[in-house]
Parts: C-alpha cells; sequence; structure tokens
C-alpha cells in the first residue's frame, strides 16, 4: 500500500514569525505520521528554524526548490547537499510557477531531480499538461512528455522513491477549482506510463500526488481517487484550522 503524503506548498507567503507561529499553533493537532506523511515546504530561509522546532516530530519541513549543481559559484541557489544535511528529506521540482515565470525547461528540472536522487533526497516531481494529452468532456489535456524528459537516467530504485505530482495548470491557483475527473486521470495516466517504461513494481510503488484547488471540502474526495496517493496544496494550506482540517481528512 503506497502511503499518503499532504503537503502544504506556501509558495512565497510566510515570514519566518509567521511560519514559526503557525507550527506552533497544529503541531499538537497532526496525525501522529503511522497512516499518512505530512509535510511543509516554506520559503527557503524559514526551513532552518521549521526543522529545529520540528526535528521530533513526524512532520517534513520540504524545500521548494534545488540547485542543479552541489556547489559552487551560483548566486541565489540553494544546495541540495546542504538541504540534506540540515535534516531535508524532500525537495519539490518543477513546479508550473518555475517553469512558467522562471522558465525552467524539462532538461533542468530534470538534472535538478538527478542531482537530488543523487544524493538521497527525495524529489516531489511536478507535472503538468503536456504535449501528448487526454480529453474529458470535449477538453483536451496534455501531460505526458514531460515526465518522460524530467525522469531521464535515474536507476529503478531511485524511480521507485521518487514521488510525482499532477499539477493541471488550469486547476491552479486563484479564480480555478478542482477538476475531480482531471485529477484522477491525469494521475491514472502517469502510472501508466510509469507501468510502460519502468514496470510494475515502480508503477505499484511510486506515490502520485494531486495539486490544484484542494481544500478542505473536497480533499476526502480526491484522496479517494485509487490513483491518487495524496495532495500538494497552496492557498487553502496557508489558514493554520484547515490545514489541522486537511491533515486529519480521513
Ligand atoms: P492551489 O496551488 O492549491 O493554491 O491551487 C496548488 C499548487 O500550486 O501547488
Amino acid at each position: 500500500m503506497r502511503k499518503p503524503f499532504i503537503v502544504a506548498n506556501w509558495k512565497m507567503h510566510k515570514n519566518v514569525e509567521q511560519s514559526v507561529a503557525f507550527l506552533h499553533k497544529v503541531l499538537d493537532r497532526l496525525p501522529n505520521g503511522d497512516h499518512v506523511d505530512i509535510g511543509i515546504a516554506p520559503q527557503s530561509f524559514a526551513t532552518y528554524p521549521m526543522i529545529e522546532i520540528t526535528q521530533h516530530t513526524n512532520l517534513q519541513i520540504i524545500s521548494q526548490n534545488a540547485a542543479t549543481k552541489y556547489d559552487g559559484a551560483y548566486t541565489g541557489e540553494i544546495s541540495v547537499k546542504d538541504l540534506k544535511d540540515m535534516g531535508i528529506n524532500y525537495v519539490m521540482l518543477g513546479h508550473s510557477e518555475r517553469r512558467r515565470f522562471f522558465h525552467e525547461s524539462n532538461q533542468i528540472v530534470n538534472q535538478k531531480v538527478l542531482a537530488a536522487a543523487n544524493i538521497g533526497v527525495t524529489p516531489i516531481v511536478c507535472t503538468n499538461e503536456d504535449e501528448e494529452s487526454i480529453v474529458i468532456n470535449n477538453k483536451r489535456y496534455y501531460i505526458l512528455r514531460q515526465l518522460h524528459n524530467v525522469l531521464q537516467g535515474l536507476s529503478i530504485e531511485q524511480l521507485q522513491k521518487v514521488i510525482l505530482s499532477f499539477e493541471p495548470t488550469s486547476s491552479i491557483g486563484e479564480g480555478h477549482e478542482m477538476n475531480l475527473q482531471l485529477a484522477e486521470r491525469g494521475c491514472q495516466l502517469l502510472r501508466q506510463q510509469i507501468r510502460l517504461f519502468y514496470g510494475n513494481d515502480v508503477a505499484n510503488r511510486i506515490r502520485i500526488l494531486y495539486g490544484g484547488s484542494v481544500n478542505p471540502e473536497n480533499i476526502a474526495q480526491v484522496m479517494d481517487q485509487p490513483d491518487v496517493d495524496g495532495v500538494l496544496i497552496g492557498r487553502a494550506s496557508l489558514d493554520p484550522e484547515k490545514f489541522v482540517q486537511m491533515a486529519n481528512y480521513q
């Protein structure tokens, strides 16, 4: 069985004080971690104080990004090696906002994925609509080409540990809604492709998350879909009460 994973993506919200205050409001109300993994991806400077506070808990502090290189003259970048030394186990890579606003190509995302996997930090690899498409209610959605490009070069062992996330841009952010059918179909299609290219074992083990307008009202429904193993939550995760509610969705 694949353990569900609920990830809060705080994007460029919350300063250090707000991030720490949030933790103090939620920490003793989260599930114990036996049946579900819970993580928060804060702004980079907040990871350190959050790691210190959560080190004896099951809450995972996640990096929103990392560089393709481990060290050197790369102004403004974040080393995944140093993230690991700090106690971070997961890094989100290839989010559609990174692709759209910072021009991250599949090739760059792939280099980041390899850098993370090779040093032992689990990448949460985001994909969205792409060249290959699925049609739901006469609307066409694209997802598959990205998948193969961003996973290139990983060993089967590494692939089993990678976490995928399907994040249709048409469902992310203000003014959008979750499309349940698209959520399941997208995750299902990713798993089918993984099965086809890397075999049953990887396909049965790999966790696939859905992201886009998840909130306390719809989380149980999306988590109930057979190919959805977890969620990546933006806006709704900023509110401690909603976060606690979603973490305890079961
Ligand atoms: P949203 O963002 O929940 O605010 O739609 C999801 C995401 O970008 O991860």
